[in-house]
């Protein structure tokens, strides 16, 4: 079962088939895609309501490391602003780590996740509301 992530270098969300390489992460080899929600495998189970990831597509990885300047494919020649490019980051210019797919929430960090999707997405206005009607 695949699943989705986030491309937010184009803005797009694209089909994942379980692994992925996140060189922004530090990786070389593709390494298997995680819930952020369950801590599994997304290939384990259903998690289509589970918060997304935001990583580039394949199309669009290559396009991304060159502006971030981390491709080794290219020397970073002008200085182009990260708040130009809005990757991987909020309004204020924070790196986020993904979003709630109910209420587009952004996370920070690990934590939030956990503490926004404890006890069946209970900090998650829209997932609650969507709960009370059906
Ligand atoms: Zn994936
Ligand atoms: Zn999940
Ligand atoms: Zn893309
Ligand atoms: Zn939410």
């Amino acid at each position: 079962m695949s699943h989705r992530h986030f491309c937010d270098y184009a803005g797009h969300e694209w089909e994942c088939t379980g692994t992925a390489l996140r060189p922004i992460a530090g990786g070389t080899e593709p390494s298997t895609c995680i819930c952020l929600r369950h801590q599994v495998p997304m290939e384990d189970g259903d998690h289509s309501e589970c918060p997304i990831e935001l990583l580039a597509c394949p199309q669009h990885r290559e396009a991304q490391l060159q502006e971030m300047g981390i491709s080794d494919t290219s020397n970073r020649s002008d200085e182009e602003s990260d708040s130009e490019l809005g990757m991987f980051r909020d309004k204020e210019g924070n790196p986020i780590i993904g979003f709630c797919i109910w209420c587009n929430r952004e996370f920070y960090s690990m934590e939030e996740v956990e503490d926004h999707n404890a006890d069946d997405l209970k900090a998650c206005p829209v997932y609650q509301q969507w709960k009370g009607e059906h």
